[in-house]
């Protein structure tokens, strides 16, 4: 299985990765569907964009509580796929997270397909002032203090458009093998990505639990924790 993925990897001209919230669960973050994840403590609407423009407080409640208890480092399974870019086995990550985890362990070539947490901007568009999301947190402030508008962390909530899907399409479109890791692909439109790999191209799941494409015939699929399998497949690589 993981000599399958190693061979898989070598022989592929161009690997793309597609990471989701289980990527992070090995550095403290909760991902959302498992038995600990976020929706055990609060409901889906909390993370759409007309309930933070009704209920902008609670919003904000929810997002601080949730990033001061993620004191959070890069975990193995992100360093690995850092170096894997560094060694040209992987061309690019395109993830649903909004943790910046890649990039802090120095990824570079990295589409935030659902945004970001470190930036916010204010929802007024002739304004669009920019903040860090960490400074608002702090004075709990998230009305812009130019145009007095709500200032929103520049993250793709739910009943928002994902302006970077068509991007990420054109990367999916490339690659000959697309390497999944964690997610429950259930999350629309990046839970389409799969179906663009192009003709006699090859998908690796690796998730703790089954996803609607494990059974197609192009797809491996690992049901086991991302950190320890990267950490194998990493040793067959380099044997
Ligand atoms: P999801 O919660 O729907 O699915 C996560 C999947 O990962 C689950 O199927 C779970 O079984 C699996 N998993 C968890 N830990 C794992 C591990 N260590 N090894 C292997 N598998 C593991 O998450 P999703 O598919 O990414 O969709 C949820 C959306 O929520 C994302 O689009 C993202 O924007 C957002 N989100 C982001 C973060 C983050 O930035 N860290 C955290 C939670 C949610």
């Amino acid at each position: 299985m993981f000599e399958e993925c190693a061979n898989l990897i070598k022989n592929s001209h161009n690997t793309v990765v597609l990471t989701g919230a289980g990527m992070s669960t090995e550095s403290g973050i909760p991902d959302f569907r498992s038995d600990k994840g976020i929706y055990k403590q609060i409901p889906e609407v909390v993370l759409s964009y007309s309930y933070f423009l009704n209920n902008p407080g609670d919003f904000y409640e929810f997002i601080k509580d949730y990033f001061s208890k993620s004191n959070v480092e890069p975990n193995i399974g992100h360093n690995i796929l850092s170096q894997w870019e560094k060694e040209g086995l992987i061309s690019y990550i395109i993830t649903q997270n909004i943790d910046s985890l890649h990039q802090r362990a120095g990824s570079n070539n990295v589409l935030e397909v659902h945004g970001t947490m470190e930036t916010a901007t204010c929802i007024n568009s002739s304004c669009g002032m920019k903040y860090k999301t960490s400074d608002i947190l702090k004075t709990m402030n998230y009305y812009c203090t130019d145009c007095r508008q709500l200032i929103k962390p520049d993250v793709v909530l739910y009943d928002e458009p994902v302006d970077k899907i068509n991007q990420a399409v054109k990367i999916v479109y490339r690659a000959d093998l697309l390497m999944i890791l964690g997610s429950s692909l259930m999350v629309y439109p990046v839970a389409q990505l799969p179906q663009f790999v192009p003709e006699g191209g090859r998908i690796i799941i690796i998730n703790n639990t089954s996803t609607q494409y494990d059974n197609n015939s192009n797809v491996l699929a690992i049901h086991k924790p991302i950190g320890e399998s990267l950490e194998e497949i990493n040793k067959l690589l380099h044997i």
